[in-house]
């Protein structure tokens, strides 16, 4: 009877110690890198980041979006799933549903004409200011569409 007892009660809870186990799994880094359409060169470089303990970069506390390589960097913070949900539209290449979302994410990518350039291919002008600060930067692709590239 008491055999039977602890089986009972044990049982819970190693199943609830692979599901937390399994979530934590879960939560991995990912990268992924846009190529500009026109030259072939990488346009950003998208990575997932989970929260960790410690780390390099300022934010390493926080579930992350990082966006490198085209201007400046972006980071976009969230819950994980949130990321994930964003990040796996981006590697789709649903850049125009992303868009509305976050425009200045996806900055790279060319409203007009559906493309995505690397920042030396997009002709990017002088920053604009407002009252002495930093307002926002427009770019015109090599199409010659014009739109904010940093905001
Ligand atoms: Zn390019
Ligand atoms: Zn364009």
């Amino acid at each position: 009877m008491q055999t039977r007892c602890s089986g009972f009660y044990e049982l819970p809870a190693v199943w609830f110690y692979r599901r937390a186990s399994c979530a934590v799994e879960a939560k991995t880094s990912r990268h992924f890198t846009l190529p500009c359409t026109r030259c072939g060169r990488a346009a950003a470089e998208i990575a997932l980041l989970p929260a960790t303990e410690t780390g390099e970069s300022m934010w390493h506390g926080r579930d992350r979006l990082e966006r490198t390589d085209f201007l400046g960097t972006v980071v976009k913070f969230g819950t994980y799933a949130q990321l994930l949900e964003f990040f796996e539209a981006l590697c789709r290449g649903e850049y125009a549903a992303v868009r509305t979302d976050d425009a200045d994410f996806v900055a790279f990518y060319c409203e007009t004409c559906g493309q995505v350039y690397c920042d030396q291919c997009w002709r990017v002008g002088t920053p604009v200011f407002d009252e002495g600060f930093y307002d926002y930067t427009l770019g015109t692709c090599p199409q010659g569409h014009e739109q904010i590239v940093d905001d």
